[in-house]
């Protein structure tokens, strides 16, 4: 990754704790972190901010849940937490129907909202939120474990009466599986909280919903999959364009290294990592030099280890760069950054934006 390595030399390198203790490695974290939100103060669940990217936004006596479309066996084993991936056009007919049997269209005070494949939303009183939840995804080929707490045997009847409707439609999903409820967070928007108009690319459903919960615009790139074949390019061209625009900041996703390292797939993590240096970061460092002075903050939003096939707490190697500052210099690995001492992962972000001078 000879791009980054030079990089690297001129900038700052360190270590960032973009998981607070005590919190879920997930993207949602992460991300809110590298934003320059604390999610220790600001994160209230996964679901509202997929809601939100949704367009849902939500009163303050409102949930939202996540309604996985699941295959669930009938000896309860969570067979495929995918529901074995619908495409996104029979899913939102299911997601319908159960809207039409079970939610507002029977005058139930619960709302069932179509998301992407087997990713959906239920939105439903502020009562409801006071369970115990299981990701399903932690549960594959195990017993399932049901919600426990106040609410729990309401989620329970959603989730048994969903399976006589789900099950009508001949796909391998045969039940929805609720979790990762939260009410929606109040975030100032990024504008407010750094001066800086901002816009972001991503395939990501978490991320386009941040976008939307802080005003941060989100520019679409039809070839970004979240994928191994995604538009790096694209992508690149997409910042490049908008921070010519007159935008201040722009965030580059790729969800490619994360979904190597859940697959345990080491070449695609090594192609996915070679990508970002060869395809985004060479060209992008040329377009930034021809519009003046810049600084670029790299890092990953947490650890998807390809020996765990999972995310990890660990905190992450960070990359800093001022075009007009040079920095101590370092080299952008593991290793090497391995006795940095932590920085809080939300306050890199005053660091990028702050003025000098
Ligand atoms: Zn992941």
């Amino acid at each position: 990754m000879p791009n980054l390595a030079r990089l690297a030399a001129r900038g700052e390198v360190g270590r960032a704790a973009v998981i607070p203790p005590g919190m879920a490695p997930g993207s949602d974290v992460g991300n809110m972190s590298i934003l320059g939100y604390d999610p220790a103060r600001f994160h209230t669940g996964r679901a509202p901010i997929e809601a939100a990217a949704l367009g849902l936004r939500l009163p303050p006596d409102r949930v939202a849940y996540r309604c996985n479309l699941s295959t669930v066996g009938d000896d309860g084993t969570m067979i495929d937490f995918a529901g074995g991936h619908p495409s996104t056009e029979d899913a939102t007919e299911v997601i319908r129907a159960l809207d039409a049997a079970l939610g507002s269209g029977v005058g139930a005070d619960i709302e069932f909202h179509p998301g992407v494949q087997y990713r959906h939303i239920l939105v439903a009183p502020a009562d409801w939120a006071d369970a115990s939840c299981t990701p399903p995804h932690d549960l594959s080929d195990k017993p399932a474990v049901w919600p426990t707490g106040a609410a729990a045997s309401k989620l329970q009847a959603v989730m048994e009466a969903s399976r006589e409707i789900v099950g009508s439609f001949g796909l391998q999903a045969n039940q929805v599986w609720l979790w990762g409820q939260g009410f929606q967070p109040q975030m100032p928007s990024f504008e407010a909280q750094t001066g800086c108009r901002a816009a972001l690319v991503t395939a990501v459903d978490l991320i386009r919903g941040l976008g939307v919960l802080t005003d941060i615009e989100r520019v679409e790139v039809p070839g970004a999959t979240g994928w191994f074949d995604t538009d790096y390019e694209g992508k690149r061209d997409a910042a490049l364009r908008a921070l010519q625009d007159g935008t201040d900041l722009f965030l580059i996703h790729v969800e490619a290294t994360d979904e190597a390292g859940h697959a345990g797939n080491l070449d695609e993590k090594i192609k996915a990592l070679e990508a970002w240096d060869r395809r985004i970061l060479a060209d992008l460092v040329a377009g930034l030099d021809d519009m003046g002075p810049w600084r670029l903050l790299l890092l990953p939003d947490h650890p998807t280890p390809v020996e765990l096939k999972t995310h990890t707490t660990d905190s992450v190697p960070y990359l800093l760069v001022d075009s007009a500052v040079d920095g101590p210099g370092g080299t952008y690995t593991e290793p090497a950054t391995a006795t940095c001492t932590d920085v809080p992962g939300h306050d890199l972000m005053a660091k990028l934006v702050q003025r000098t001078g």
